[in-house]
């Protein structure tokens, strides 16, 4: 059975991706943050996912941390077999304008999303190399795509997914691997849930669509680039934001 490694899937988009791919069929690798809470929430993913007749199984690991992101990769290799397909999709948002931006606050934006992707394609592709097969997927953002006040930091990760992205398509493609990415708009999640009325009113305002997206529509997305349909896509970016820029 091939596996799929979600990063970030206790919760939101990653959850959603997880049991979209149980449900495709995949065994699939749950990373978590290393907490208590994430743990709960995590093992309630696995739960679902093996409601599909797939293994399920979760590995805690920060993956802003290299040497934790080694260790789950050698631990899913040993446990799980193989690693098909790889979706970065752990995310975090410190958001205020420039003026009020901690260098801390930057800094931690850009070591979970952006620092995470290679630490993660640095064990991974070894693997995938091996199999002389892989799929990955990286989770970027509009905000990548097109800037967005109060988020420079979080802009600037998920603009460097997307040079990583092609980058990655460019080294790896002789190999096997496809690398693409998907830059979701708002969609509705923990995530957003933090934007206040006024906000999230506004955001709409420029969605052709007029309404928020589901994690279920970044999932069915993320299936296509994993699966045998995609196998001539690479190195392409997939806006998901129902119409938010044309
Ligand atoms: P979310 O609900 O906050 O989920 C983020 C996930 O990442 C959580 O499971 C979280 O774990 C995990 N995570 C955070 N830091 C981590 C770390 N250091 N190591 C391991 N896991 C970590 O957010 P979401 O909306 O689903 O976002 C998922 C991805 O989509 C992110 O990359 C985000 O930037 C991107 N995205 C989201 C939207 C949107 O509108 N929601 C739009 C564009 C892009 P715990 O919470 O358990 O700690």
């Amino acid at each position: 059975m091939a596996v799929a490694l979600i990063t970030g899937a206790s919760q939101g988009i990653g959850a959603c991706i997880a049991k979209r791919l149980a449900k495709d069929g995949f065994d699939v690798a749950i990373n978590h943050y290393p907490s208590e809470d994430s743990e709960v929430k995590a093992k309630a993913v696995a739960e679902e996912c093996r409601a599909f007749g797939v293994k399920a199984e979760c590995f805690a690991a920060d993956v802003s941390n290299y040497g934790q992101c080694e260790e789950m990769v050698k631990k899913i290799k040993a446990e799980m077999g193989s690693i098909e397909a790889l979706i970065n999709n752990a995310g975090i948002t410190k958001d205020t304008l420039l003026a009020r931006m901690k260098e801390e606050d930057y800094d931690a934006v850009i070591a979970v999303n952006q620092k995470s992707v290679y630490n993660m394609l640095k064990h991974v592709c070894p693997v995938m190399m091996k199999q002389k097969y892989g799929r990955i997927v990286n989770v970027s953002s509009v905000a990548g795509l097109y800037g967005n006040p109060g988020q420079v930091n979080y802009s600037a990760s998920k603009a460097a997914i997307i040079g990583m992205t092609k980058t990655i398509a460019k080294e790896y493609g002789r190999k096997n691997i496809t690398c693409n990415a998907v830059a979701p708009g708002f969609i509705n999640t923990p995530m957003t849930d933090a934007l206040s009325d006024e906000i999230k009113t506004k955001l709409l305002d420029a969605v052709a669509l007029k309404r928020y997206g589901e994690p279920e529509e970044i999932a069915s997305v993320v299936s296509f680039l994993v699966s045998d349909d995609s196998s001539y896509v690479t190195g392409q970016v997939i806006e998901i934001s129902g119409g938010l820029s044309m």
